[in-house]
């Protein structure tokens, strides 16, 4: 065994309202700089929908990168660093129209617009150049599936399903969404840190932090194509790359990233991890379906007496112990198997849990038998929809989440409210396990 401390999270999407106040307080402490104005270290995000970088979750968009000029091949487009990319021949970078231009508004176009019919516009404008742009996507543009017309609807996820199943999710009565905020997952198994050339990359020692060195970092970007979340930035101005440092300065004097202070939901947990790195490599290796499993797997049980003492062992401080002994994400995770990790058939093992979103999956109690999901088409979500997102495609996992959620919501009501058989909530219990 060999015990590790690792900071993590569990963002429970129920409670978040998609209200950006995490991203903007990100946003004024960390990439508030030139050559950083278009990243949002955290992004949230409106799924189904593109997200940020536009279909970031096409693992093959960022690869088919090349087009011909001239008889040579060069990326699709220009953007940050378009020259130095092609010159190191990585194909798979997003460019800035993927990340959608930071943008304001032309106002005095509406002083200045000659007499008309109609209202005048204000025109967007790039906040680099002030150039007129035209704006295809953004945060939350697809909130009602109709925002993104060119992108919402190629959401990958949406492949999973069948046809009829894609034609409902469109059905005004049934639309359907939630927020998905992000930030890097800080990974046990980071794709950055591997593929980059100069080691410039690194996980803090003392608890996994994903740093990258400004000193070292050489402007590969490897580190941009490599993360399959899309979670590491190029600084334009620098010639650097720069990602989510979890607010490791406020982390050391006891404070919480500023995300997860400022966050109006209270939807983000923080806590500490312990986990086997000898088990790591055989987690990753492990098929699709269960790496969910897997991947709780190397987590360790803190209050296991064995642990502990391997933990000191390896150097783990006794505050660091005690933090993993009080840890919500250990009993999110592990305890309760609520909190799934997002997207774990790319392998990286992300530190960043999810509860899934009960609303927009829920399905009522059936009649008489005090069950649920004894009717998954009533469901405006499809599950399988969530498990691509949630269970690495395997749907079991995420079902068995949403049991403990549905019957723990119907438990608390035949409780406080009554209006409830006992019969639907002990059922839903029973089903659930509980
Ligand atoms: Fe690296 Fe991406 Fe994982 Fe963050 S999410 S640690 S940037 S691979
Ligand atoms: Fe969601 Fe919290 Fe961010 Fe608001 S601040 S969007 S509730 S995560």
């Amino acid at each position: 065994m060999n015990v590790r401390a690792q900071i993590s999270s569990v963002f429970h999407l129920d409670k978040c309202i998609g209200c950006h106040t995490c991203s903007v307080a990100c946003k004024n402490q960390w990439t508030d700089r030139r050559g950083v104005e278009y990243a949002w270290w955290n992004d949230v995000e409106t799924k189904p929908g593109a997200g940020y970088p536009v279909l970031w979750e096409d693992q093959e968009k960022y690869r088919g990168g090349w087009t011909v000029e001239g008889g040579r091949p060069a990326l699709r487009q220009g953007g940050p660093g378009a020259t130095l990319a092609r010159l190191f021949h990585n194909p798979a970078l997003p460019v800035l129209k993927d990340y959608y231009e930071p943008f304001t508004y032309r106002y005095q176009d509406l002083f200045d617009a000659p007499a008309g019919d109609d209202q005048p516009t204000a025109r967007p404008i790039s906040l680099l150049d002030g150039r007129p742009i035209d704006i295809e996507s953004g945060p939350n543009w697809d909130d009602d599936l109709g925002g993104s017309p060119v992108y919402a609807a190629q959401d990958p996820g949406l492949a999973r399903l069948t046809a009829a199943e894609r034609e409902q999710l469109f059905e005004v009565e049934r639309l359907a969404f939630f927020y998905l905020p992000r930030i890097c997952n800080h990974c046990l198994n980071p794709a950055c840190v591997a593929a980059c050339p100069s080691g410039a990359i690194y996980k803090r020692g003392e608890d996994g932090v994903v740093l990258v060195s400004q000193d070292k970092c050489r402007s590969w970007r490897m580190c941009i194509s490599a993360c399959p979340y899309k979670k590491v930035y190029y600084n334009w101005s620098t010639g650097k790359s720069e990602k989510c440092i979890l607010c490791y300065p406020r982390l050391e004097v006891g404070e919480a990233p500023a995300c997860f202070h400022t966050c109006v939901g209270r939807i983000r947990y923080l806590g500490v991890l312990l986990y086997d790195a000898d088990r790591l490599a055989a987690a990753a290796s492990r098929p699709d379906a269960e790496l969910v499993e897997a991947q709780r797997e190397v987590l360790l049980d803190p209050a296991d007496p064995a642990v502990a003492a391997e933990a000191r062992a390896s150097g783990v401080s006794e505050q660091v112990l005690e933090a993993a002994r009080r840890s919500p994400v250990w009993r999110f995770v592990k305890e309760w198997g609520l909190a799934l990790p997002l997207h774990a058939e790319w392998r990286t093992l992300p530190m960043l849990f999810y509860v899934p979103p009960l609303l927009p999956a829920l399905a009522g109690p059936a009649e008489g038998d005090g069950g649920f999901f004894t009717s998954l088409e009533r469901a405006r979500l499809p599950l399988r929809y969530l498990a691509g997102l949630f269970g690495a495609g395997n749907t079991e996992v995420v079902e068995a989440a949403y049991r403990k959620l549905i019957a723990v919501r119907l438990h608390r009501r035949a409780a406080q409210v009554g209006d409830l058989p006992p019969a639907a909530a002990a059922g839903a219990l029973a089903a659930a396990g509980l």
